[in-house]
């Protein structure tokens, strides 16, 4: 059987800690890897390495990262198919799925290519008698990511090709439920010339997150994953000094305005929630029709739904996969069956279902809920699987209420012909991204990604500006060289002002 090592100071390493824990393939439910656990003294061997690498990556010139970063994206770019194949090998997207993921990764890469232009700085000439004042942005020093199952190549790309480019060094701790993705990332890093320690891949559980949250060589924390975590990484790293950036879970609605295109917000609306069997956090998962054209909105999506292709992400006819565990398909399944009981119509049921020669893989058909009470636990929490919830709403208000009134506030979108309600909706909905007749807004890797309330702790949301600002900290100078004929100023014990 494999097994993932962990990866620092620019080599794999053997774990030592006697900890690891199971990779399985979620479409035959076989366990085909181990991964390795860190222990504290591991955790701290990898900020070490980090440390040591930020004494010269720290002042490193632009020219050097740019170059390393463009050799990298040529080889991320080559090795495309090679990193896709790890991500359905373990989480078990869909081939096409896993392809699209490493290329909106890559975005991000671009983005670090570029970091020269971001990292320009400013410069105000003479703002007082001989005086100029600069500002410039420098490098924090050793920062940490932590990462979620869901996108084990794309979610760890949002973090440190920007966060290296800036000129800091890294330590992952990626999903321990999909690891190799992460490996593969680090190990080409290095074969594009990235020096010893400045990437460093930890994988474990809570001993080794919360080692990061504490160690004082750490100067920021980015993660992603569900909200209770967020919350606890947020609260600890906060409490230790550090700067935290925690994008947490989603509940994310669309808007259909009875003026839509309803076969475009059919599509649009089963593309969203049943895509990578709703295990995105900008999975739309809950519809929110408007006025009277909520029947043949259902009618239209279960027509569409009933289609669906699910099999191995591997072949190429499966347009979804598994799930991730069989603990979280029988969470999904009992959310769906518990569904009835709480005032729900169940259009769809996705929960007898499996695959002929892969009994044992971790699956779930799609399922559709209609008339949802917003009391319903499918409707109040984030499932994480291929259920739809549809709610009625008679007006666009009462609908942007409900919208708002959700305690998450990740992505959302409004599918309509109307612009005047289009741009209303831009300005009156509480969340992070949206989307107009778009339903899965993820911003461009030159724009940045988060959400709005319980779907982000912090003030920096992921990669563009945000990213750039968050791995960096502001420095402002003040100069003033006299004119070499001028007589020295003088003694003054006002505070200085500019005339
Ligand atoms: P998770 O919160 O269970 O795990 C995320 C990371 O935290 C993993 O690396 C895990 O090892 C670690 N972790 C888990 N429990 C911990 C604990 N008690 N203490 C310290 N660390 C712990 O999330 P997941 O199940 O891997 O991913 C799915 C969740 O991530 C969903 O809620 C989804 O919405 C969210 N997500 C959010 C975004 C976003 O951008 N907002 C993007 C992707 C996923």
């Amino acid at each position: 059987m494999k097994t993932v090592h962990h990866w620092i100071d620019g080599k794999s390493v053997e774990g030592t800690s006697g900890e690891s824990g199971p990779v399985t393939d979620p479409a035959t439910g076989a366990v085909t890897t181990r991964v390795d656990f860190a222990s504290v003294a591991e955790v701290d061997a990898a900020v070490a390495a980090a440390r040591t690498a930020w004494a010269t990556w720290g002042t490193s010139s632009l020219a050097q990262r740019t170059g390393i970063l463009f050799r990298y994206r040529a080889l991320l770019d080559a090795h495309r198919e090679e990193i896709a194949r790890l991500v359905t090998a373990e989480h078990g997207k869909v081939h096409d799925d896993a392809l699209g993921e490493v290329a909106r990764g890559l975005e991000i890469v671009d983005l670090a290519c570029g970091i020269t232009t971001q990292l320009k700085g400013e410069l105000s000439t003479q703002v007082s008698h001989r005086v100029d004042v600069s500002a410039i942005r420098q490098p924090l020093g050793v920062v940490a990511g932590i990462t979620p199952f869901n996108f084990p190549a794309m979610v760890p790309m949002w973090m440190f090709p920007v966060a290296i480019a800036c000129g800091n060094t890294f330590v992952l701790k990626p999903s321990e439920k999909d690891p190799s993705a992460a490996v593969r990332l680090a190990e080409l890093f290095a074969e594009a010339g990235l020096p010893e320690g400045v990437l460093n891949v930890v994988h474990g559980d809570k001993v080794a997150v919360d080692r990061l949250l504490e160690h004082p060589d750490v100067a920021a924390v980015s993660f992603v994953g569900s909200t209770p975590i967020a919350r606890h990484i947020h609260a600890t790293a906060g409490a230790n000094g550090k700067r935290v950036q925690a994008l947490g879970g989603a509940k994310n609605h669309m808007l259909v305005l009875p003026d839509a295109d309803l076969d475009a917000a059919a599509d649009a609306a089963v593309s969203a929630a049943y895509g990578s069997a709703g295990e995105r956090c900008m999975a739309v998962s809950a519809v929110v029709a408007v006025g009277a054209t909520g029947d043949a909105l259902v009618e239209r999506i279960k027509e569409r739904a009933e289609k669906i292709v699910i099999g191995p992400g591997e072949d190429p006819a499966s347009e979804m996969g598994p799930l991730i565990t069989k603990a979280h398909r029988d969470k999904v399944a009992a959310y769906v069956r518990g569904a009835a009981a709480q005032g729900c119509d169940v259009v769809l049921d996705g929960t007898d279902f499996t695959v002929k020669g892969y009994e044992e893989g971790h699956w779930i058909g799609l399922s559709l809920l209609d008339r949802v009470p917003v009391e319903a636990d499918a409707y109040r929490d984030e499932i994480f699987g291929p259920v739809l919830c549809v709610l009625r709403a008679g007006t666009y208000e009462e609908g942007l209420a409900l919208i708002n009134a959700s305690p998450f506030g990740n992505g959302t979108a409004i599918f309509t012909r109307d612009g005047g309600a289009a741009r209303r909706f831009q300005l009156e909905v509480q969340a992070g991204m949206v989307g107009v007749n778009v339903p899965i807004p993820v911003p461009v890797g030159y724009h940045s990604f988060g959400g709005w309330k319980d779907s982000l702790f912090g003030d920096h949301h992921m990669y563009g500006n945000d990213g750039v600002h968050f791995y960096t900290r502001g420095k402002v100078v003040t100069t003033r060289w006299p004119d070499p004929s001028e007589a020295a100023a003088g003694v003054d014990l006002g505070f200085p002002s500019n005339g």
